[in-house]
C-alpha cells in the first residue's frame, strides 16, 4: 500500500480491503520464533507453525532435527532449544540439574565438569554456557582456582571475596565426604561381588570334577552304549555320540547321535533335548575336546 492517508468507508477501494485483510491474517499467524540456545547462535525455527504443522514461512525457520533439554536440566539464558548444527554439542555437555548439599545449586555437565555451586540457579546457567562455548574453542580454556598466577592478593580481597573462598571450602568438605562415601560404598559392592564370583567358581569346578569321575567310569567300563535306549541316552549325556573336538569335522569323526535316534526312534524334540542337556555338560565339565587336548599332550611330551 502505497496511500499514507486512511481511507474512509466510501473512499476503500476493493483492493485495499484486500490488502488490510492480508495485514490482519499475517498479524494473527504471526512466526513464533525460538532460539537455539548455544550463545552466539544465530538460528532460529517457527515453534508456532511447528506446532501447527504447517511449512514454516521462511525455509531456514523449520524445526526439523532440532531438539530440546529435558526438565531437570538447567534452563540456559537462550532457552531450551538447540539447533541441529549444535545436537553433539549440547548432548556431550548436557547439563543436569543439582543442588549441592549446601543447598545451593549447581550443574552435572554430562563430560564430568561441574560448576561451583551458586546460590541463583540463573548463575549456574551462566557459568555452563561459559564452559560450552570454552568447550566449542570459542572462549580460551579457564585458569585453574588454585592457580597462583590468578590468585586474589591479599590487599585485594574483601568480605565477598573471603565469603566465596569459604563457601567454596565449605563445598569441597562436603564432596569429599561423599566421595568417600561413595568409595566405601563401590569397594563394599566389590568385596560382595568377589565373594559371589569366588563361590561361583568353587561350585563350577566341584561340578567339572564330579563330572570328570563320572566321564572317566564310564569310558571304562567294557560295554556296548548303544545296546539298548536307556545306556544309549546316559551316553548321550555323559560322552556324547557326536564329536565334540574344535576342529573342522572330517568324515572319521564320530557322529552316531543321528544314527541312534533312528534305531530307537527318538523324536526331533528329544535329540534337540539331549543336544542342549549334552551342550550344557560339556561346557560344565570334561569333553570331547578335552580329551582330545590331554592327548594331543601325551603325544607332544
Ligand atoms: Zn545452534
Ligand atoms: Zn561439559
Ligand atoms: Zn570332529
Amino acid at each position: 500500500m502505497t496511500q499514507t492517508s486512511e481511507p474512509t468507508l466510501a473512499t476503500l477501494t476493493e483492493e485495499q480491503l484486500a490488502d488490510l485483510l492480508a495485514e490482519a491474517a499475517a498479524y494473527r499467524n504471526q512466526p513464533s520464533l525460538r532460539y537455539c540456545l548455544v550463545p552466539g547462535c544465530l538460528r532460529e525455527f517457527d515453534a508456532a507453525a511447528r506446532m501447527a504443522g504447517d511449512p514454516p514461512v521462511r525455509p531456514s525457520w523449520s524445526g526439523d532435527d532440532w531438539r530440546q533439554l529435558g526438565s531437570g536440566h538447567i534452563r540456559p539464558h537462550g532457552g531450551r532449544y538447540f539447533c541441529p548444527g549444535h545436537v553433539d554439542l549440547v548432548t556431550a555437555h548436557a547439563p543436569r540439574r543439582v543442588q549441592a548439599p549446601s543447598g545451593r545449586w549447581t550443574v552435572d555437565c554430562a563430560c564430568g565438569w561441574m560448576a561451583a555451586p551458586q546460590r541463583w540457579h540463573g548463575t549456574v546457567a551462566a557459568l555452563w554456557e561459559e564452559h560450552l562455548l570454552t568447550a566449542a574453542g570459542e572462549l580460551p580454556p579457564a585458569p585453574p582456582v588454585t592457580d597462583p598466577e590468578h590468585r586474589v592478593p591479599l590487599a585485594d580481597h574483601t568480605e565477598q571475596s573471603l565469603a566465596e573462598l569459604y563457601d567454596r571450602l565449605w563445598d569441597t568438605e562436603n564432596q569429599y565426604t561423599e566421595c568417600r562415601d561413595a568409595g566405601r560404598s563401590f569397594f563394599q559392592a566389590w568385596q560382595d561381588q568377589n565373594t559371589l564370583l569366588n563361590a561361583d567358581a568353587t561350585l563350577k569346578a566341584g561340578v567339572h570334577n564330579a563330572l570328570l569321575s563320572l566321564r572317566t567310569r564310564i569310558r571304562h567300563v567294557d560295554r556296548d552304549w548303544g545296546q539298548n535306549p536307556t545306556d544309549a541316552g546316559i551316553y548321550a549325556l555323559l560322552i556324547g555320540w557326536d564329536c565334540e573336538q574344535q576342529h573342522q569335522h572330517t568324515g572319521d569323526c564320530p557322529a552316531a547321535l543321528t544314527d541312534i535316534a533312528e534305531k530307537y526312534g527318538w523324536s526331533g524334540a528329544v535329540v534337540k533335548a539331549l543336544r542342549k542337556h549334552r551342550a550344557a555338560l560339556a561346557q560344565a565339565g570334561p569333553n570331547g575336546e578335552t580329551d582330545a587336548q590331554v592327548a594331543r599332550e601325551m603325544g607332544e611330551d
